[in-house]
């Protein structure tokens, strides 16, 4: 029998944990197996300083790859736990679709150490959902990773800094452009957001990182809304075949 969402929180206190990935039991709530691990592909520098792309060598500090050299982000960096992949995209799915809402606990405990890099007036922004779809899953689980990066941190949250006014179609196979065109009109400043925003950084949570045109449309709005900074914290990184430091 398939248990109601609310209820599966509660069972999952009362199961031994288990890895989020492929089940086994391990010793603590929140942790991988050994296997799952080694199998997850950790991102760590060197990296672009603009997208997060894996660079091939180590370079100077703020180095960029070509493509973020021709057209650089609005954003000022992202900071992705792990590649986008078999493996992650499955705790993404579940964290998603609210199999596993501790997911997002897991998640916020490996996005703590980007959070050192980040100057004192930092406040945490979730990306938004539509509200339809927030109406339907019942959460949104920027705003749940975000939550508990707050409360591991002690930064403060805010989640009514932007709103979705629009839904967005399947961005799969479009170009970039495209995607910036149809993204950037989805989103719009709350009028009651700026003062919190003038001069700090913004720690922009998503879920997963595909190609930086949602985090640049909320990037442009937080900036102009006074954000000296934005950093998108994720948990996964979309890495192309053709992307290359
Ligand atoms: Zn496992
Ligand atoms: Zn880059």
């Amino acid at each position: 029998m398939l248990l109601p969402a609310l209820f599966r929180p509660l069972v999952d206190y009362a199961l031994p944990p288990r890895c989020p990935i492929c089940g086994v039991t391990v010793d603590a709530d929140n942790r991988f197996c050994l296997s799952c691990w080694q199998k997850l592909a950790f991102l760590a520098k060197p990296w672009c300083a603009a997208c997060g792309l894996p660079l091939a060598f180590e370079h100077p500090q703020d180095s960029c790859c070509v493509k973020c050299l021709i057209d650089p982000p609005i954003h000022d960096g992202v900071r992705a736990v792990v590649r986008y992949d078999d493996q992650s995209s499955l705790i993404a799915m579940r964290l998603k679709y609210g199999t596993r809402l501790g997911l997002a606990k897991l998640i916020a405990q490996h996005l703590q150490k980007f959070v050192v890099e980040c100057r004192d007036n930092a406040i945490i922004v979730p990306v938004p959902l539509h509200r339809t779809r927030l109406w339907r899953r019942g959460f949104n689980q920027s705003v749940l990773i975000g939550r508990e990066l707050a409360r591991t941190t002690g930064i403060k949250m805010n989640y009514n800094v932007i709103s979705r006014s629009k839904r967005t179609p399947p961005l799969r196979g479009m170009s970039g452009a495209q995607r910036s065109r149809i993204v950037g009109s989805a989103f719009a400043l709350r009028a009651d957001a700026q003062e919190n925003l003038v001069g700090g950084t913004v720690l922009l949570i998503d879920d997963v990182y595909t190609s930086g045109s949602t985090s640049n449309a909320c990037a442009r709005l937080l900036k102009k809304a006074g954000a000296e900074q934005v950093f998108v914290f994720c948990w996964a990184r979309v890495i192309s075949d053709f992307e290359h430091g």
